[in-house]
């Protein structure tokens, strides 16, 4: 294990992808899992608080901190039948090079997968482009191993339910209290495809089991450091086909409704505004026969050599009436994919003077069927404040990533994204969604957690104090002790 304390390489590790940035005192390198366990050993010995660390593409906030920042670079993989074991380190694109060669895949690809790591999307519980067929990292989760302070690492899995109250230690307590507690936890769970906020409780006891492996994963590192984890792959289907469709802001919900009907492996909205802010609008421009403000883009998957089948259930549906822009070869959509992904890169480079794109509700997600509502609040909350903004998301889950332009450096600057914050997230309640999709809560949500899940927020306090009771894990991040 090595030891970090050079000013150069602390400073590294002082910033995320969050507004905020946080000197660490040290880091640690971590070769084994004896490695992570003698870490956590040493900084609870002198009262450091840790932060598990991936890549640091983490938005909320969530991947800095002020006492030990904790890395692991191991970063194998062990391909299994409809399972693959890694090591947290491994970047996701990398994972999905090792798993093609078996012609297989684990479909959740964020679009940072070329440099986030496993450790990263199952402490985040992360999402991407295709979740809206196929779920979020933690449907994926199916063992983990899991160092825990003052306890050393043990593996988590799924167990039948009474083995699982008597598992011994901690573990058996866990799942009492989220047994015994399962209807508050499902009157607040939220009806959303896609969640990160607070702990996944309503994925614990699933057929028949506990698996508290679906505990640790979204915890954002707040309970214990994920050493290993034993991820489900199928093989990959063959074939896509790309419907773009442009779309107005009153006819986003209709279209995008028609076409997730239809069952989509991908369903993504995007903001052409940003390629007009950035100058590179002609970039895009192929695609643009209108000032309607948005694109769709609609992947099927799994649609073999002759894809004409799916173009005609198109044709026949609502979704038709679109106009839509059919693209069927591989190198045509890899390009479309490619013009989506870029607005995000582009979008962090947007800034005016001292305004940028503030993160805050940048990952709100609603009920499915209310896309068109989450596009009113939002647009509704920007405009009453005069904010320039851009907005673009995952509209087959509701799952829109908004920013608006904002000052973020002065106490009214910070007073003034807390306040669309509470107006934003007291909206998002009221459609049943969630204050976070797929980023998590960070430091940047953690004070509003509680108030997402009324009647449930004890219990992962209750958890917190379980499996953490000094508070050494990524203090400030997701959930506030009681
Ligand atoms: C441009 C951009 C695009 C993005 N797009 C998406 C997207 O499409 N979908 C999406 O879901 N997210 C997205 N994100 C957010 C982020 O990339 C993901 O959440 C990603 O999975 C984080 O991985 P990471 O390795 O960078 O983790 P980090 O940022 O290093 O850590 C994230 C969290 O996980 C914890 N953690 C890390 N490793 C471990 C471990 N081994 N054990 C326990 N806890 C650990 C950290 O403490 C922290 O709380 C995006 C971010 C950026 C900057």
């Amino acid at each position: 294990m090595k030891k970090l304390t050079d000013a150069a390489a602390l400073l590294e590790l002082s910033r995320d992808a969050g507004l905020a940035s946080i000197l660490p005192r040290v880091a640690y390198r971590a070769d084994t899992e004896e490695d992570v366990a003698a870490a956590l050993g040493e900084a609870a010995g002198e009262g450091l608080p840790v932060t598990p660390r991936g890549a640091g593409t983490g938005i909320p906030t969530q991947s800095v901190g002020r006492g030990a920042i904790l890395l692991q670079d191991r970063a194998a993989a062990e391909v299994r039948s409809g399972q693959v074991v890694c090591e947290p380190g491994i970047v996701k694109a990398e994972l999905n090079r090792v798993l093609a060669g078996s012609g297989a895949w684990m479909p959740v690809d964020p679009s940072s997968y070329a440099s986030c790591t496993v450790g990263g999307m199952v402490a985040n519980n992360s999402s991407g482009v295709r979740t809206v067929k196929y779920g979020s990292t933690v449907d994926y989760v199916e063992g983990l191993r899991v160092a825990v302070v003052g306890e050393g690492v043990s593996a988590k899995a799924a167990v039948p339910v009474g083995e699982g109250v008597s598992l011994p230690g901690k573990d058996g307590r866990a799942v009492s209290l989220i047994l015994e507690n399962r209807r508050l936890i499902s009157e607040d769970e939220r009806k959303v495809t896609k969640n990160s906020s607070g702990y996944r409780l309503e994925k614990v006891i699933h057929d028949g089991k506990a698996d508290l492996s679906k505990l640790f994963a979204g915890s954002e590192g707040t309970l214990g450091v994920v050493t290993q984890a034993a991820l489900r792959t199928s093989p990959k289907p063959e074939g896509r086909l790309l419907f773009v469709v442009e779309a107005s802001i009153e006819g986003l919900g209709g279209a995008a409704s028609a076409f997730r009907g239809l069952g989509p492996s991908a369903l993504e909205l995007v903001d052409k505004s940003v390629f007009r802010v950035m100058g590179k609008w002609d970039r895009i421009s192929k695609y643009s026969r209108s000032e309607d403000p948005y694109l769709i883009f609609c992947e099927f998957d799994g649609v073999g050599d002759d894809p004409s089948s799916r173009v005609e259930e198109v044709a026949e549906s609502r979704a038709a009436s679109f106009d839509p822009m059919v693209l069927s070869s591989g190198s045509e959509i890899a390009q479309a994919w490619d013009a989506r992904n870029e607005t995000l890169t582009l979008a962090q480079d947007i800034r005016k003077g001292s305004k940028v794109l503030v993160p805050g509700v940048e990952d709100l997600v609603a009920p499915p069927e209310r896309l068109g509502d989450l596009v009113r609040l939002l647009v509704g909350e920007f405009e009453k404040r005069g904010l320039e903004y851009i907005m673009y998301g995952h509209a087959g889950d509701a799952n829109l990533h908004a920013r608006p332009l904002m000052d973020p450096s002065g106490p009214e600057g910070r007073r003034a994204i807390e306040g669309l914050m509470e107006d934003c997230f007291e909206g998002v309640w009221r459609l049943g969604g969630s204050i976070t999709g797929e980023h998590g809560d960070g430091m940047l949500r953690a004070k509003f957690v509680e108030r997402q899940y009324p009647k449930s927020y004890w219990i992962m306090q209750e958890l917190k104090q379980l499996y953490d009771p000094r508070g050494l894990l990524n203090p400030g991040v997701k959930v506030v002790s009681a």
